[in-house]
């Protein structure tokens, strides 16, 4: 998806992209593919709209217009309603195989976009003036600049010998999409457990996302339980407003680890998205923080491109990397200590949670600003 919106992003601007994808566009874009949502916070939707998808992909996503957090070993509780937060959305669910769908008919509308897939990079060759890649179908392609958008493993980073520091968490996150007989009001419910955080998010069409985050053996034996009994758990779970619960999609399972790379640039090459950083799923924001990538590279390219100079230029490629690593190092840490926070049952962190909540529940500015965080309004580069 990263890669999709890099790609519209910059055709929107008549600048020459070429996208090397290695799997099969209409099987990405299948629910099968991968089973997930993304939460897009309201800030984010500004970014969308430059890469002009945010029209379309609005048609079918669903509000998100109360955010209930709770810690179920203290029992505290927070709540946020849009009333709190000027009437706007906190940000919206799009189904990530719609995403895909809508990102892939962006970049085929785009002359100045070019889609080589399915095709995979074999080599990169990266020299003072520009960059080339060879593709396994033997083709080569040369060009100022090489965006890595290949994700955690990043092929392209390894190539370019750039470290990172990564951890697992030991979790696995269970995702599902769930049909139910009562409405979900448009609320995003996160209950947090010592396994994980649980969350449930609305959908369009009475539906809601299931992220149920769990130890990996505990996480196997939930996917595998009957429909019925894993139904009842998620009842009890939290799930019970929902009334009767079945499962609209298979269970899928999602390692969950920490990544981020020791830089963001190399010569004529430079990552953004999962291939620059990967973070907990504990506060949905791994994709909003990649728009925000694409954000800030887009305008620094379309911006050199007007002044007629060389969009691969190693000045360009670190002012880019000044501008997000604050933004990087701010989400990664704090998703880091919450999920550190909260995913525990010792006695003194509880306490600290249910001190922590309650503080913010009591004081109006304090839960302003948890409220600008959650629709995206508040980012690292402020
Ligand atoms: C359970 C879960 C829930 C999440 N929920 C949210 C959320 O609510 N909100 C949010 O903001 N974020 C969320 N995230 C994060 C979000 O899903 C990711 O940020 C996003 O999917 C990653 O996108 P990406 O495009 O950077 O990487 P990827 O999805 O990994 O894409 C990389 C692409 O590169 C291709 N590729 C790789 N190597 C090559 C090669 N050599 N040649 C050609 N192509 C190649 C791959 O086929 C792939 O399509 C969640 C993550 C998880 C695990």
């Amino acid at each position: 998806m990263a890669g999709l919106c890099m790609a519209a992003h910059l055709g929107s601007r008549g600048l020459r992209v070429a996208v090397i994808e290695r799997e099969d566009s209409a099987r990405m874009a299948s629910p099968q593919f991968d089973g997930r949502s993304t939460a897009i916070a309201h800030g984010s939707t500004f970014i969308l709209q430059e890469c002009g998808v945010w029209e379309t992909l609005r048609a079918k996503a669903c509000a998100i217009d109360d955010i209930r957090v709770a810690d179920q070993c203290s029992l505290a509780a927070l709540d946020f309603a849009t009333r709190a937060a000027g009437n706007q959305p906190f940000g919206y669910i799009v189904e990530n195989a719609f995403f895909r769908y809508t990102l892939f008919e962006r970049v085929r509308e785009l002359p100045s976009v070019t889609l080589k897939c399915p095709e995979a990079i074999a080599a990169i060759e990266t020299g003072d003036e520009g960059v080339t890649v060879s593709l396994q179908n033997g083709e080569r392609l040369d060009a100022p600049l090489l965006i890595a958008a290949d994700g955690r493993h990043s092929f392209c980073r390894t190539q370019a010998g750039m470290r990172t520091r990564s951890w697992s968490y030991n979790q696995s996150a269970l995702v599902a999409t769930l049909g139910h007989s009562k409405p979900h009001h448009h609320l995003a419910l996160e209950n947090f457990h010592p396994g994980g955080p649980f969350a449930l998010l609305p959908m369009t069409e009475n539906r809601t996302s299931l992220v149920w985050t769990e130890r990996p053996d505990v996480a196997e034996t939930l996917k595998n339980l009957p429909e019925e009994e894993f139904c009842q758990l998620l009842r009890d779970r939290g799930g019970d407003y929902l009334g009767d619960i079945h499962l609209l999609s298979p269970r899928m399972l999602y390692p969950l680890s920490f990544m981020l790379a020791d830089r963001l640039q190399s010569e004529r090459l430079v990552l953004i998205g999962e291939a620059a950083h990967a973070m907990h799923p504990i506060a949905g924001q791994g994709f909003n923080l990649s728009l925000r990538d694409i954000g800030a590279l887009g305008k620094l390219m379309a911006e050199a491109k007007e002044r007629g100079e060389d969009v691969g230029a190693a000045l360009l490629l670190g002012a880019y990397a000044r501008k997000r690593h604050l933004d990087h190092f701010t989400f990664l840490a704090a998703t880091d200590l919450l999920e550190k926070l909260f995913s525990n049952n010792i006695f003194p962190l509880r306490l600290a949670r249910r001190f922590g909540l309650e503080l913010v529940e009591k004081i109006p500015p304090a839960k302003q600003f948890f409220s600008r965080m959650a629709m995206g309004l508040l980012t690292g580069t402020d």
